[in-house]
């Protein structure tokens, strides 16, 4: 039999060594020799393992089931367990007790960070900082890692449009080319320079494909759309994270145009292996290729398994369908063994670039794992992500930033003692009650300031679980007497409302995007007695704050910023951190307008039409209009933006080079992104009214001028018609540029 050490390689495809690329793939074929079909079809299960594992025979039926599997070799990869004790455990049994020795993979969700978390993915795109995400994803990683993880179940790449999707908290918003950018930066982060390196991970970008436009924001929903928005919207992402080297996709749970993409062969073989030449891997979301039988398109568990491996899939996340059905589908000839060995190829490479054939155990390290879970400079760093993921609405009377003595603050609001909802969802790694909430960073940051807190109203009334239903608070007012007694009292009022950190994520669609529960109330009974109100939000996704945004002078975005999300939100408060967040999600005035994104078309009619014209696309009782646009965000400064120029040397060599003066006009030294959005005015295939297509952050001081120079070429001026090939056709374009998706100075050119 073939051990793991002699099959030792120690180098990966992402050293760029194509000799050692070449060794793997000697090795996985000689490993592939002696395989089995049923330890070939082991490779491709992956089971869902145990919170609480305690030793090697768990005395429980499935349980036990499981580990007898992973005895027989019938298992290639677990999910959910970790705690290197736990790992090294499980993995001894695969590697020490099977035949062949095979080490298993082991995914977890590190969606933002595994026990010191980082701000929710859509809060981190709101800095749009790729650095400071790449950071983040690096940081999750090292920690992750050193509890025994190696594969992480990230970044979500899926772009919506919808915040009545729960999920949106996990991607990175709206746009494609945002979204494009912050998929490669978290790869990056994710599996670093070196694969091998036991402080990295491999990364898997999911849900492929169109998860996103689950119809009306239900989850696990149908998502029905056009081709054009397919290549140019939903697939942009997943190709950036495939160029970054990702190791790993996940399908989804969703039909598209008809096909559960589990058993989608169009997206998986001729798109992801096929076109874009992919040699990692596919896993099947949880239990969704089962799923494929309710969906209506598999008769029964026989037909699923089968759909699912001809369409690509290549492991079978927790359906238990291809080791128990694979091996007779081949034998009877209805699935080739050549695609068992393809999948298994691409799922043995993977461990081999990880480098676990060489060490099983090399993310085993009891000594590192005490040493880096919460290590101090996570905290420092996730708390820098945090203050630039910060987003300012709104900032009247100059109530921000907050005078650092001789004023008197209420904290007030259900979010504002709160230490879990911080953290958001998908932080299944993390603690309850490890974020620093509002009250203690302000308590901490200010000791001269005179600080009072009130509650006002619960908002949840049983205990908040990422996996059970929340009981809101629609009637109890009794805390409102305190609040607003206390709200009297005070200088400044510093209001926490928005939702809980679980009201977002999976399973959590929402039809009514308002404060949730009574805090609606209690914030205008607050206003009424003292109008000096800073709202500060914490949301997983935009929300409709029509009343706030019309009455209260101060508004921020405060997201679920994870760990260090009160001291963030003290620092940024107070001014010592300038905010400098952009929305990478539109917020609508109201749900019936969703979906609501500003990269939408032109309709054939005027877009301000005559007066008294009713036939027009709009709705008679509410504008088109956003409540805050894609791009939007203040500074404690202003900015102007000025003489816009074009120089169009396309034709002689393609390229059309943009510049812009911006001019910190305020009294503070602040950040701002620069964005530029193009129209492609007339094509074959219609365009957006804006496409964003490139962004820089600058630091200006008080009265300095930066002149910035954006670099327009192909790349940025084509697009994927209908059958998907990239085209760049001649014609006019208006480039536009500034601080939001609204930017009014604009120009025309022609290529
Ligand atoms: C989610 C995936 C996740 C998986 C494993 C599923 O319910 O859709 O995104 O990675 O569970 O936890």
């Amino acid at each position: 039999s073939i051990s793991f050490i002699t099959l030792g390689c120690n180098s990966t495809k992402n050293s760029g060594n194509n000799e050692l690329v070449d060794e793997i793939d000697i090795k996985v074929e000689e490993l592939i020799k002696e395989m089995t079909l049923d330890e070939k079809i082991g490779q491709m299960n992956q089971y869902n393992g145990f919170m609480d594992f305690t030793g090697p025979t768990p005395q429980n039926g499935f349980e036990a089931v499981k580990y007898e599997n992973i005895r027989k070799g019938l298992v290639g990869a677990m999910l959910n367990v970790h705690g290197v004790e736990n790992v090294r455990a499980v993995q001894k049994i695969a590697v020490e007790e099977t035949r062949l020795g095979i080490p298993l993979l082991f995914g977890f969700d590190v969606i933002h960070g595994f026990k010191t978390i980082s701000p929710i993915p859509l809060a981190e795109a709101a800095s749009w900082d790729l650095e400071a995400i790449k950071k983040s994803a690096q940081i999750a990683a090292e920690e992750a890692s050193a509890a025994g993880i190696n594969w992480t179940f990230a970044p979500m790449v899926d772009i919506s449009r919808d915040a009545r999707w729960g999920r949106v908290m996990e991607g990175a918003g709206e746009d494609p080319y945002l979204g494009s950018l912050i998929a490669k930066a978290r790869v990056e982060g994710f599996q670093g320079v070196d694969l091998t390196s036991e402080k990295t991970l491999a990364a898997c970008a999911k849900h492929f494909a169109a998860y996103g436009f689950a119809e009306a924001g239900r989850d696990y929903n149908t998502a029905d759309l056009g081709t054009s928005t397919l290549y140019n919207t939903v697939l942009p992402p997943f190709k950036a994270a495939l160029e970054s080297d990702v190791k790993t996709f996940m399908n989804g749970f969703n039909i598209l145009n008809g096909i559960p993409s589990t058993g989608d062969a169009f997206l998986q073989r001729d798109i992801l292996k096929g076109k874009w030449e992919f040699d990692g891997f596919v896993v099947s979301d949880w239990g969704s290729i089962t799923e494929m039988i309710p969906h209506g398109f598999a008769k029964d568990g026989k037909e699923a398994a089968k759909l699912a491996i001809l369409a690509g899939s290549d492991m079978d996340m927790e359906s238990y369908l291809y080791v128990t059905k694979l091996a007779e589908l081949v034998k009877n000839g209805e699935v080739d063994e050549a695609l068992i060995d393809d999948a298994v190829r691409r799922i043995l490479r993977v461990k081999f670039e990880l480098g676990l054939f060489d060490d099983p155990y090399k993310y085993c390290d009891l000594e590192r794992e005490t040493a880096t879970i919460g290590k101090q400079s996570f905290h420092d760093e996730v708390l820098e992500i945090a203050k630039k993921s910060i987003v300012l609405l709104k900032n009247e009377n100059n109530l921000l930033p907050l005078q650092k003595s001789g004023q008197k603050i209420a904290v007030i609001g259900p979010l504002a003692a709160d230490k879990t909802s911080p953290l958001g969802s998908w932080r299944i790694g993390a603690d309850d009650e490890t974020a620093v909430s509002v009250l203690e960073g302000f308590k901490k940051y200010n000791s001269t300031n005179q600080i009072s807190y009130a509650k006002g109203a619960d908002l949840i009334l049983n205990k908040p679980l990422f996996t059970t239903e929340l009981e809101i608070n629609t009637s109890d007012t009794s805390g409102f007497g305190e609040a607003i007694q206390t709200a009297k009292n005070a200088d400044v009022i510093v209001m926490v409302l928005g939702e809980h950190g679980f009201q977002s994520g999976e399973g959590r669609s929402r039809t009514n995007l308002d404060l949730p529960g009574v805090q609606q109330q209690l914030l205008e009974e607050v206003y009424n007695v003292n109008k000096n109100v800073v709202l500060v939000l914490q949301n997983g996704r935009p929300l409709t704050i029509n009343w706030a945004s019309e009455n209260i002078p101060s508004i921020v975005v405060g997201w679920h910023l994870g760990t260090q999300s009160g001291n963030a939100l003290a620092q940024v408060l107070y001014g010592d951190y300038n905010p400098s967040g952009k929305l990478p999600m539109t917020f609508p005035r109201n749900v019936g307008q969703l979906p609501l994104y500003y990269n939408y078309y032109n309709t054939g009619r005027p877009v301000e039409p005559a007066p008294n014209q009713v036939f027009w696309s709009h709705y008679i009782d509410e504008s088109n209009d956003p409540l805050y646009p894609f791009g939007y965000g203040l500074s404690y400064t202003s900015f102007e933006y000025d003489q816009l120029e074009v120089t169009n040397k396309f034709s002689e060599n393609n390229v059309v080079e943009i510049l812009i003066t911006v001019k910190n006009t305020g009294n503070t030294s602040g950040k701002e992104t620069a964005q530029l959005y193009i129209k492609d005015l007339y094509s074959s295939v219609v365009k957006p009214v804006r496409a964003l297509k490139g962004f820089q952050q600058i630091e200006l001081e008080p009265g300095e001028t930066r002149t910035l120079q954006f670099l327009l070429t192909e790349q940025e001026l084509g697009f994927y018609d209908n059958s998907g090939n990239w085209v760049v056709e001649p014609g006019t374009f208006e480039v536009f540029v500034g601080g939001n998706s609204k930017a009014i100075l604009s120009k025309q050119f022609e290529i």
